[in-house]
């Protein structure tokens, strides 16, 4: 039986037009530093920094 771990779902946003481009997983406890990461954004057809947000869907914590 897993014990819920320390990896929790992120979603990285686009910083220059606000669309959700990417999902991600990221160890909370490993890891306290928030993501922020230069990838490539389709709607604004170039990189940009994306940074991440909580994904929306809670899970009871
Ligand atoms: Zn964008």
């Amino acid at each position: 039986m897993a014990k819920k771990g320390n990896r929790q779902d992120f979603r990285l946003k686009c910083t220059e037009c606000s669309n959700i481009n990417y999902s991600v997983e990221r160890n909370v406890k490993n890891t306290t530093d928030k993501l922020e990461l230069k990838k490539y954004c389709k709607h604004c057809r170039k990189s940009t920094v994306h940074k991440e947000i909580k994904k929306e869907k809670g899970k009871t914590s």
